[in-house]
């Protein structure tokens, strides 16, 4: 199995922009998961482990793609009114077999195999039956109404490269060959942890000043997402050798351990004590808003992520940096999110020299163009924000100033959380 790099995350040492913490992130990580053979029915959403090459043609052979006649241009060319005999008939996966008489027609069905010699079909509702025998419609083209051997796939051909996450259309596509099972990678196994005395789970009862743990579950349900094996390990109080030991022990069957809270320069911030202790912690001082130090880490061969514990921090870093490393380590090629430009229903001024995201909603004026709004307020710990949104809006570096009409570039939820 791959592994990371001794200290990969190792400090950049000055300020970097958003672009070059992902291009750091990706010259610093690789993939480390194994890779196993599953069914085709279980593969949905994993990654490719290698390339597939078609072991087939699609369609195997020349067939219809209508109900209809099946008959040979060259005599219908002749003479394209004249009545021909039906002398047989073609379904799907009965093919006929028969001997061809000249100018005879086959009745064929849609997804039949075309009856050797005949290269053409006219349409039912085009010709006319009288009896034994009909007459084709005028004015039809060699080869009309008859899908060619291969035409969507020959044999040979690479139908989908390594790292490709398998939607449902390559699933189908996979299928259309044959393959009954795919060597996928397997899925990163994360380990997850929320950190804070405050914190209590849904459900639980505190006491009336307690903080309900909704990074988890953010989190838990992303993570799921994006293909990962997650396992849950609840919250940690913040008492260092608590969260020592928890960090060490998951470190140990896990590919990458992921906290939330607990990185900021406060006293109860165990959890950077903890990796320097137990591994190595980096913070990426990166020019964002919302925007804290990133860290990142290590113990041993496992890479690690601690997060900032207000929920719309964790969940933007979550997106724009921990959703691009989790796709390297598990495998996945790394594309950029979709993202489209569309214009401003804001003003707004901005600082020179970081890339903001905002929570954003796209919309739909009574005139059918599009437009993005954003959230009033721009606190990071007010998860209504998130909610109230279907996207992200990123606003670049060099960017002052939005008027009302500027495009923008908006990350759609849809995209970024898978
Ligand atoms: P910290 O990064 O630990 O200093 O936490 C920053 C803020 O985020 C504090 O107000 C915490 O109460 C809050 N916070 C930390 N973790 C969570 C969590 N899992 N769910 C909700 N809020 C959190
Ligand atoms: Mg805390």
């Amino acid at each position: 199995m791959a592994r990371l790099a001794n200290d990969c995350f190792a400090n950049p040492s000055e300020m970097i922009s958003a672009m070059e913490a992902l291009e750091k992130i990706s010259a610093a990580a690789a993939t480390v998961v194994a890779t196993e053979n599953i069914s085709l029915f279980d593969a949905e959403g994993r990654i490719l482990a290698a390339d597939i090459t078609s072991p087939r043609n699609v369609p195997p052979a020349d067939n219809s793609a209508v109900d209809g006649y099946a008959f040979r241009f060259e005599e219908y060319a002749k003479g394209p009114d004249k009545p021909r005999d039906v002398i047989g008939q073609s379904k799907a996966g009965h093919p006929w077999k028969g001997a061809l008489t000249p100018n005879a027609v086959i009745q064929i069905l849609t997804g039949a195999i075309m009856p050797e010699g005949l290269d053409t079909v006219a349409m039912t509702e085009d010709v006319s039956r009288q009896g034994k025998q009909v007459i084709l419609p005028t004015g039809l083209k060699s080869g009309a109404n008859c899908r060619k051997m291969a035409e969507d796939i020959r044999e040979g051909k690479v139908l989908l490269e390594k790292g490709t996450r398998l939607r449902p259309q390559e699933l189908g596509y996979l299928a259309s060959v044959g393959l009954g099972s795919v060597k996928v990678f397997k899925r990163l196994k994360v380990a997850l942890f929320s950190t804070g005395d405050e914190l209590i789970n849904p459900g639980e009862t505190g006491s009336p000043t307690s903080i309900y743990d909704s990074n988890r579950l953010i989190l838990a349900s992303l993570l799921d997402n994006l293909g990962c094996s997650v396992t849950d390990l609840g919250i940690l109080k913040d008492r260092l050798p608590i969260v020592r030991a928890a960090l060490n022990e998951a470190a140990k069957d896990h590919d990458l351990v992921l906290t939330s809270g607990g990185v900021s320069m406060g006293d109860e911030d165990h959890v950077k004590t903890a990796l320097s202790d137990i591994g190595h912690l980096h913070f990426w001082r990166i020019a964002i808003k919302p925007g804290r130090p990133l860290a990142l880490g290590q113990i041993g061969n496992t890479a690690f992520v601690g997060l900032p514990g207000n929920p719309i921090a964790a969940l933007v870093c979550t997106l724009m940096f921990v959703r691009p490393l989790i796709k390297i380590l598990s495998g996945a090629n790394m594309e950029p999110p979709l993202a489209f430009k569309v214009a401003a229903d804001f003003i707004m001024k901005k600082k020179s020299g970081r890339t903001e995201w905002l929570r954003g909603r796209y919309y739909v004026t009574n005139d059918g163009t599009g437009r993005a709004e954003k959230y009033p307020t721009e606190g990071s710990g007010i998860l209504s924000s998130a909610v109230w949104a279907n996207g992200l809006i990123e606003i670049g570096d060099d960017v002052t100033y939005i008027d009302k009409g500027d495009l923008v570039t908006f990350l759609p939820f849809s995209e970024l959380m898978r």
